[in-house]
Order: structure tokens, then C-alpha cells, then sequence
């Protein structure tokens, strides 16, 4: 088992690589939040060995980093270990990622908002009026942005976030 320091050395593995990087590929990998990965795996790996066994494949990610971004089949092998990692985060620990609740209501309220402004016209028997579904669709997508914005903050608080 790892030392309590190993996400602390993680993230300064990572900073010292940091040069290392072409900027692009620092931004498109959203390299920055591994150690927020790392520090949720190592938090949850005292109780959970996917957890466990994921610390040893972050150890490895971070030894191949950057090289590995510059071969198309060292890039594909990164991509796939650092998404199971994050899926497992999120189906087995419940973790979320920072605005997922925002994006997913603020969808789901503009969908709702279209249909119940079709209902509205329909029940009301009125003639289609678009102006009368645009404003549903704001209500749904406004409704849905605050409601997700909340559950975010709440998650947030509770440090379930990646
Ligand atoms: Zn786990």
C-alpha cells in the first residue's frame, strides 16, 4: 500500500512534467485533473481494490506522460485506462464531474419545456403559436439550469466531484 504522500507526489510528478507538455495537448487530455482522479482513487482505496488496483494504472499513466500522447496507440491505451478509472469514480462512488447536473437538467428542462408548451396548445386548442413554445422552453430551460446549479453545489459540498 501506498504512503499517505502518494497523491501529494503525484501532482508534483505531474507539475514537474508540466514543461513537457505541448499546451494543446496539457488542455485537450485535461491533463489538470488527474490528480483530482488520483486524490478520489487513493480517498476510496482503503475500502474499495478497483480502487486499489486503479492507483497502480495512475502510477503507470503518469510514468508514460506526455510520450504516450504522441503515438496513436500509446494515446488510445491512455484514453481508455484514464476513462475506466473515471467511470468507476462515477457508477461505484457516485462522483460527478464539476457542471454535470447543470448540463443534464438544463437538457432535460428544454425538452420537457417543449413538449409541455405543445400540451398547453393542444389542451388550450389553440392554433400552433411558436412564441407559446419558446416560452415554455425558457421556463424548462431556466428551471432546469437553477435546479442542476443546485444539485451541483450540493454534490460540490459533499465532495463528490471530479
Ligand atoms: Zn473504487
Amino acid at each position: 500500500m501506498e504512503n499517505s504522500n502518494w497523491v501529494k507526489n503525484f501532482y508534483q510528478s505531474l507539475e514537474a512534467k508540466k514543461d513537457n507538455f505541448l499546451p494543446a495537448d496539457f488542455r485537450f487530455y485535461n491533463i489538470a485533473r488527474l490528480p483530482i482522479l488520483a486524490d478520489k482513487t487513493y480517498e476510496f482505496s482503503s475500502s474499495c481494490p478497483d480502487c486499489k488496483s486503479n492507483i497502480t494504472l495512475l502510477n503507470e499513466l503518469l510514468d508514460n506522460l506526455p510520450e504516450c500522447l504522441h503515438q496513436y496507440h500509446t494515446r488510445k491505451k491512455f484514453e481508455k485506462t484514464r476513462n475506466q478509472i473515471e467511470l468507476h469514480l462515477h457508477k461505484t462512488h457516485n462522483l460527478r464531474y464539476a457542471s454535470y447536473y447543470t448540463s443534464l437538467y438544463t437538457l432535460l428542462g428544454t425538452i420537457i419545456g417543449c413538449i409541455s408548451g405543445m400540451i398547453f396548445i393542444f389542451l388550450a386548442q389553440k392554433k400552433f403559436e411558436m412564441n407559446i413554445v419558446l416560452i415554455f422552453i425558457a421556463i424548462g430551460l431556466i428551471s432546469g439550469y437553477i435546479l442542476g446549479k443546485r444539485k451541483d453545489k450540493l454534490k460540490y459540498k459533499k465532495k463528490l466531484q471530479i
